[in-house]
């Protein structure tokens, strides 16, 4: 598939909320070893509220379903994290209306959505977060423009799952994984396990 309508977009990612809801205790359990052990209930009450919203709007644009997907992530799962999820999505809404999903405008989407997450979390590669494997997903995708868009979230899937295996290296420095600092090192990073799936749910909806 060379492009996705609005709908199909739409469809995508209700698919995609449905893995994320699934993998709600995988993410809670990663977040338990050096977190709070909340991350799958936040990310499960976001995407809950997505399928919700998806399930009963109809878009006019490719951004208006990101743009939705932000906001229902921002109302439902507050705090930090809340607001860091949702900005990968909010990116969208700086953008000129887009009318398909392709490879050039999905990554244009993640690429705003990762300058709002860093704006808004100040985190940096290598800070044991969301970012280790955001920012080489959205590399991944824009050194894949002459691929379809399936091939390109292939990369870009590979680039975020390596980057969740490096954070494995790296100590915290945000949340609340900072006060166990060196304690952190040998356990990845439950944001950006989040992240990776979202990359993966989306691959996997092209692929079958
Ligand atoms: P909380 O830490 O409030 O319990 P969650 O458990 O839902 O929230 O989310 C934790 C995840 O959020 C971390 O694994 C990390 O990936 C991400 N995160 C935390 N702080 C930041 C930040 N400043 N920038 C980017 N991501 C962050
Ligand atoms: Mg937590
Ligand atoms: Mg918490």
């Amino acid at each position: 598939m060379e492009q996705l309508t609005v709908q199909e977009t739409q469809a995508m990612l209700i698919f995609v909320a449905d893995n994320l809801i699934e993998a709600k205790e995988m993410l809670c359990e990663i977040d338990g070893k050096i977190g709070d052990g909340d991350h799958g209930f936040g990310i499960a009450r976001g995407f809950n509220a997505v399928k919700e919203t998806l399930n009963s709007n109809t878009y006019a644009t490719v951004n208006n379903v990101f743009k939705d997907i932000g906001m229902s992530m921002l109302r439902s799962m507050g705090g930090a994290s809340g607001v860091i999820f949702s900005s990968m999505f909010l990116g969208a809404g700086t953008l000129p209306d887009l009318a398909k999903l392709n490879t050039e405008s999905l990554t244009s989407i993640l690429r705003e959505g990762l300058k709002k997450v860093k704006a808004q979390g100040k985190a940096k590669m290598g800070d044991k977060t969301m970012v280790d494997a955001y920012e080489p997903a959205v590399i991944a995708l824009e050194q894949s423009q002459d691929s379809t868009l399936e091939t390109a979230l292939k990369s870009a899937v590979l680039a975020a799952e390596d980057g969740v295996r490096k954070t494995k290296e790296y100590p915290a420095k945000h949340g609340r994984a900072k006060f166990l600092y060196d304690r952190s090192i040998g356990i990845e990073d439950a944001g950006a396990t989040t992240v990776s799936l979202i990359f993966k749910a989306m691959y996997n909806y092209l692929s079958t």
